[in-house]
């Protein structure tokens, strides 16, 4: 659905070229939630911002549903944008218009006939779950409320693509999880593909499908997220996940320091998440187990649990080849 190719860009700011995205091969596939994380300058807004050409590349090619965007004229560049929606995080709603009216608002620019934008509109604000809120103002609003406004907006011309920028960022935890799950069925629903860039792993964790990490203006790790959440690579996913997942690196080995035998980090993932695997293994091949750590969740859809255990005494070879035969992924922190 949309394919960066070798793009980038940079600003001039003064006699100096500012780099904030390095040529980028990407590709995000139809109907699917995809996210964009990176701590604060690393190029994510300037890269959503090329997807509807708010910011020009500097070079490189962009390809949205087999068309090249990079090369539209005026004219072209108005359709594309009447295809892809955005929400940004502080919501940018008309302060004069009611609910209605801002959701109202690119319907009228796009020339629709009033009885239409009405039925429209009404609709719109079912599906985002305001109806009863059609007259307010957006000051009479809620967070979580002006950001539904967002998104109907956002969804007023029939996208195909919609836009995410840190669009719950400015919000609580809990309105957080609402606005997400909302997103979730946007795209479930109507199969819109969505792109979104945040800071907090939780995001991306709750709901997307593949993630992008990009530090200092480049892509330094992509692919679905339970794998790059559950086995990181780069240094700044690491970060990332170790971060949302408050755990204290230093602090965890520091206890690892007074416990004996070989320490192991069990990774469950789908239905063998709610398996009594430990304690079968541990009976069949003698071994104690000491937990250290562990956290058991959803990523998406997929639940997932991680265990940090101690393995003392027994056949240590054979419980972690029998862990391994049951489709667990064993990762030895220290023999
Ligand atoms: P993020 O959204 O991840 O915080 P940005 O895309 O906003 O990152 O910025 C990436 C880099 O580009 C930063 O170093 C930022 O200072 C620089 N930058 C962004 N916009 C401009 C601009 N209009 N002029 C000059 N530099 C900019």
């Amino acid at each position: 659905m949309i394919q960066f190719e070798r793009l980038h860009k940079s600003y001039q700011v003064g006699e100096r070229t500012v780099s904030a995205l390095q040529p980028l091969d990407l590709t995000i596939q139809r109907g699917e939630v995809f996210g964009i994380i990176g701590h604060s300058g690393a190029g994510k807004s300037t890269l959503i911002r090329l997807i509807n050409r708010l910011e020009e590349p500097s070079g490189g090619r962009l390809v949205i549903d087999g068309q090249d965007v990079t090369a539209l004229d005026s004219d072209g560049l108005r359709a594309l944008r009447r295809r892809i929606g955005m929400i940004f995080q502080h919501f940018n709603l008309l302060s004069s218009r009611t609910v209605a009216g801002n959701v109202a608002f690119p319907l009228e620019l796009a020339g629709t006939p009033a009885d239409a934008v009405q039925a429209r509109v009404a609709a719109l604000l079912e599906t985002v779950g305001l109806a009863a809120h059609a007259d307010k103002y957006p000051a009479q609003l809620s967070g979580g409320q002006k950001q539904r406004v967002g998104i109907a907006r956002a969804l007023a011309t029939d996208p195909q693509i919609l836009l995410c920028d840190e669009a719950t960022s400015a919000l609580d935890p809990q309105t957080t999880a609402s606005v997400l799950s909302l997103l979730s069925r946007i795209n479930r629903e109507l199969g819109l593909t969505i792109v979104l860039i945040t800071h907090e792993m939780d995001v991306i964790r709750r709901v997307c499908d593949r993630v992008a990490v990009l530090d200092a203006g480049e892509l330094v790790e992509t692919g679905p997220v339970t794998e790059v959440f559950l086995h990181p690579g780069h240094p700044t996913t690491r970060r990332f996940v170790s971060e949302s997942e408050h755990v204290d690196e230093g602090e965890l080995h520091r206890d690892f320091a007074a416990v004996g035998g070989r320490i192991v980090r069990l990774t469950f993932l789908g239905g063998d998440t709610y398996e009594p695997l430990l304690g079968r293994i541990a009976r069949t091949t003698g071994v104690d187990y000491n937990i250290l750590s562990g956290r058991i969740d959803r990523i998406k859809d997929t639940p997932y649990g991680q265990l940090i255990v101690s393995l003392v005494g027994g056949d240590l070879e054979a419980a972690q080849a029998a862990f391994i035969a049951a489709g667990v992924h064993v990762e030895e922190l220290r023999r």
